[in-house]
């Protein structure tokens, strides 16, 4: 089965470049879902895809760039008549942390609306749960504790797509990216090794540790961004769509 992936937002948490926040659309028959929706991903969406055709939204941490952009999207959908259900899931606090954006930025919507379309908020692990008729599951990386980062593994027949977050390099981004036909990574950086994010020259030393046929960079910062002639890796701009 052919996958397109579709690059929605490749930027970083302050949109260097003018990209738009970490926003990732999965799709084949009967398949629909994003990796992660930041919180500028609503006009983005709205230039590549119908915001109705997202069956599940899978959430790889709780930083505002990778979730911050769900409440806007089910505020949308609500007014657009949607019917179908929207499933999301992510780290064990997002129901938490949704319900606090949510009354940060539309208090009287949530409090007094009800929703036209059935939201199920679902923990993700390492067993794979299915989300948008895709098999999803999700190991910790090393980035923020905080925000409970995990690396989020998409299964779909026998194609695997894998998907950093927000991570620096350790031995468990290496299990994320393990045995993938298209390994999505960040790249905040070129060469500075930040304490919560791989650069693009640490990722390129731990190449063959990282057990992938394929690598595409997204989360450009402007570090990256600056030097970005002399990657040798694919990267992503935004609407880069792609089939794995
Ligand atoms: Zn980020
Ligand atoms: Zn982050």
């Amino acid at each position: 089965m052919a996958l397109r992936v579709t690059f929605i937002g490749s930027g970083n948490a302050f949109a260097d470049g003018g990209r738009s926040h970490a926003c990732i659309h999965v799709s084949a028959p009967g398949v629909s879902l994003l990796l992660d929706c930041g919180g500028s991903s609503l006009p983005a969406i709205k230039q590549e895809i119908d915001p109705e055709a997202i069956d599940a939204i899978a959430i790889s941490h709780l930083h505002g760039d990778h979730f911050g952009g769900i409440p806007y999207l089910v505020v949308e959908q609500h007014f657009a008549g949607r019917t179908a259900p929207l499933a999301v899931g992510g780290p064990r606090g997002l129901p938490e942390r949704l319900r606090a954006a949510e009354s940060a930025l539309y208090p009287d919507f949530f409090r007094k609306t009800k929703i036209r379309f059935a939201i199920s908020e679902t923990v993700l692990g390492a067993s794979e749960t299915e989300m948008g008729g895709a098999l999803v599951s999700a190991l910790p990386v090393k980035h923020v504790a905080e925000a409970e980062p995990h690396g989020l593994r998409v299964r779909v027949g026998d194609k695997l797509i894998a998907y950093s977050g927000d991570a620096t390099w350790s031995d468990e981004l290496a299990r994320v990216a393990k045995g993938a036909d298209l390994f999505i990574c960040d790249a905040s950086f070129f060469d500075t090794d930040d304490p919560s994010h791989i650069s693009y020259r640490t990722l390129m030393a731990q190449r063959d540790k990282l057990d992938c046929k394929r690598i595409v960079l997204t989360h450009l910062g402007a570090e990256t961004l600056a030097r970005i002639g002399e990657l040798d890796l694919e990267h992503a701009v935004d609407g880069t769509g792609l089939v794995v």
